[in-house]
This record gives C-alpha cells, structure tokens and sequence, in this order.
C-alpha cells in the first residue's frame, strides 16, 4: 500500500505547530506517568509529501517553502483507529428500547436494507466517511451491507479522501429479512471480485465480513474461511459474545462447536488478521485461543452499555494475552466520537473497579489500534516515514472543558479531562497524508 494515492493529491511541504503527543510503546495499565508516552510541547511537526519527516522545537521555525499551520496552545495527535464501525448505521444511532437481537430486527436491518439502492449507498459513504474526518478519526474497520454496491461506494469514497480503511461485503445467507439475504455462490463471486478491486488499492484493504454467526449458514462460514486461507492478507472482522441471547442462540445453531469463538475457528475465521467485535461472554479457553493466534477483540464500550450487552473485562484480556483495540460500534455505540469511546470504556472499567488509564486508552485509539492490525509501519504515531494522519485537539472548544483544563497540573490529567468532556467539538482540524481533511 503507498503512502499517497494518486486519487488524492498532497502538498509537497506541511508544517504545523502545536503540543505532539504519540506514544512510542504500550503504557502500562493503570500508570499515571509513563515512558511510552512522548510528548513535546510547541513543536513543529514537520509533512513531506504526505509522510512524517521530523519535528523542530517551536521556535525553529520552517522556512516558506513549508505550508505553515499554527495551533499553538492545541494538542497535536496521531488520528484516531476506530476497530469496529457500521457504515449504515448512523440513520438509527440513538434508537430507544431493545437489546441486540431486537435491535438488528427493529431498527438496524430496515436501515442495511436502504444500501441496495446505488443512491443512497453513495451519499451514506460520503455522509459516513465525513463524519469520521470531523470526529478525528482517519481510519477504521468497516461493516457496509450485503450489498456490493455498499461497499464499492464505501471504498470509492476513502480513496478519493485518501483514506486508510478496512471493509468488505457483509455475508448473510439466513435469518436476515428479505433483501438483505444473499447465497454462498453469489457472496463468494462479489467477494472475490471486490478483492481483485479493492484489495491493496490505495489505502484500502478487504476483510472477509461475517456480520456474525447466526446470520451465515455453515456453508457460508466454510466458503468466508476458504478465502481467507487463499487470500492469507485479507482481513476477517465478526462479531463475538456481545449479548446473553446471542450466545444462547449460537449454542442452538451450532451444538457441535465447544463455544461461539469456536465455531469461527473452525471454520478457519480465526487468526491473526481476525477483529472479533465485544468478545464479552468469553472463557479462559476462547482467551487462549485468540491469544494464541494474535486475533484482536474490538471493545466496543458505549455500544455494550446502550444495547445493556455487558461488561467486557477488560483486565481478563489482558492477563491473557489478548489484543484489544478501540471502537465505536456505531450505531449500537453512540457516537462515532473515540474521547466519548474511551470515556465510555473508562466506566466500564470502574463498574468492575478496573479503572482504564487516559494512556492506555489514547494508546489503543492510536498506536494499539494500528499495531492490532498489523499496519503500525504505516500509522499510529509521530515516527519518521510514517503516514501523516493526524488530528489537532482544542482544549477551549467548550467552556467548562477549558475552566477545567486551568485548574489541571499535568498533562496526563489534562488528557483525562479532554477524554471525559471533551466530544468532536474539540477536534479543530483533521489531516490525512498532512492535507486537511477537514473543512
Ligand atoms: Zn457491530
């Protein structure tokens, strides 16, 4: 994947100035200070030809050749990763009453259902992928819908804003309404076609997408595994565990399987390049297991606590070995905001007396992210030769947030504040491959 795709043209000379801050390794849990942390206050950070080139103290100011940018007094961050997103599903964020199974059924599946026209597919793309830019996020794993047009205007649209993003056609061969169904030998010739389209163009990569279990009949999981093993750089994402009812319903559908993580290991969906969304209802076992092959959870915090799914232990996965990134969930999450995710996963944390730390958090909405999917060559942090993607934080953007940013004494608990109050009202700029991507 090159770090500039010709659809998305880049200045040669960016400099902006500001507070960086990235993180160089994993902070540890719960530490207030940490050396994975490098921040350096009023630097510039220096852009050529969309890729990081170094940074100078502030007053060593660039010459003219350089496109100069000046946020002074804001924070400078690598661009948010958001691990799991429904591209759709923004038309029923915020829907009131149900758990999971109700919810896909009431609200979510007339909403999917929409995306088999072409234009309504195009301008969901474009209001969805817009959305994540103003928010700060610069790249994220993405569902669409079964339909291949979704994921084709999907693609089409991160190319042409140079988009680093993750995406596939969404593999549903039962239970699931009418025009939202497709069949094994229809599903595998889109997905093959769309991998020949897709796949490594740009910034683009395809993932297998099983929306999960239930929804795929066993002849569908072999044929999503059977890609997989012939496209070994393909991504799988799925959901996993998420709610009681589900887990029950698996155990139904699927007698032989030792749990729900196993039914996808045996139909070769679990590895390395495997984003399991929620993984909540897990044992020690299922832990192991994802442990062992280096498949990710995406926790999907503010969605297990709308839908009431549960509490994701966090602490489990980690003493395990398992990776764990940051995502929205949207629109069972509700906000594609990552400060509302991170703040969400923090009372998540203290419900079970496990408080998250802001490093970690920030770590894996950045680098963590980027390393769980194996594309931390190419993004997460300030490193030299790296992608240019990056936000720019304002912590003046409300009133209380900057009363509240006075009376801080760190930055840590500064970060933390930002994290709790903060929302994309603090997001002053977003920049992909250093261009700004933001109006
Ligand atoms: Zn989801």
């Amino acid at each position: 994947m090159t770090a500039a795709p010709a659809s998305h043209p880049v200045s040669a000379r960016v400099a902006l100035r500001g507070d960086l801050l990235d993180f160089t390794s994993t902070p540890e849990w719960g530490a207030a200070e940490s050396a994975a942390v490098r921040f350096r206050p009023d630097h510039w950070l220096l852009i050529d030809h969309g890729q990081i080139m170094g940074t100078l103290p502030g007053d060593q100011s660039p010459d003219i050749t350089w496109d100069h940018h000046d946020h002074r007094g804001r924070l400078i961050l690598p661009g948010f990763i958001d691990s799991h997103v429904h591209s759709p599903q923004l038309d029923v964020i915020a829907s009131y009453g149900t758990e999971l199974l109700d919810w896909l059924n009431t609200y979510t599946f007339p909403a999917e259902r929409r995306y088999a026209d072409p234009e309504q597919a195009l301008t969901g793309a474009a209001r969805f992928l817009d959305a994540l830019l103003a928010h700060g996020t610069t790249s994220a794993v993405v569902f669409p819908t079964v339909h291949k047009v979704s994921v084709d205007t999907l693609f089409a649209a991160a190319r042409e804003r140079g988009m680093r993003l993750i995406a596939g056609k969404v593999l549903m061969d039962r239970h699931a309404p009418d025009g939202l169904r497709d069949d094994v030998v229809q599903a595998e010739r889109d997905c093959v076609d769309l991998i020949a389209r897709w796949h490594g163009e740009s910034r683009l990569a395809y993932a297998m997408t099983v929306r999960f279990a239930p929804t795929s009949t066993p002849a569908q999981l072999a044929m999503a595994g059977r890609l997989c093993a012939a496209y070994p750089d393909l991504y799988m994402q799925t959901h996993l565990a998420e709610n009681r009812a589900e887990v029950q319903w698996v155990k139904e559908l699927f007698p032989d399987a030792r749990s729900y993580l196993d039914v996808y290991a045996r139909a070769g969906l679990l590895n390395a390049r495997s984003v399991f969304a929620h993984g909540i209802w897990l044992d020690a076992a299922d832990r192991a297991a994802l442990r062992d092959v280096g498949a990710q959870i995406a926790h999907s915090p503010s969605s297990n606590l709308f839908l009431g799914s549960g509490l994701f232990d966090w602490t489990a996965a980690e003493d395990a070995g398992v990776a764990v990134s940051m995502a929205s969930d949207v629109g069972g999450g509700t906000s594609l905001s990552m400060l509302r995710t991170m703040a969400a996963a923090y009372t998540v944390g203290q419900a079970q007396h496990k408080p998250l730390s802001p490093w970690r958090a920030w770590y894996l909405a950045t680098l963590g992210g980027a390393a769980a999917l194996a594309l931390d060559d190419f993004i997460g942090n300030f490193k030299t030769g790296k992608e240019a993607d990056f936000a720019v934080f304002d912590f003046k953007a409300t009133p209380e947030l900057e009363w509240r940013i006075d009376h801080a004494k760190s930055i840590e608990e500064k970060l933390f504040a930002l994290i709790t109050l903060g929302d994309e009202r603090c997001v002053s700029a977003t920049h992909i491959l250093g261009e700004k991507a933001t109006p």
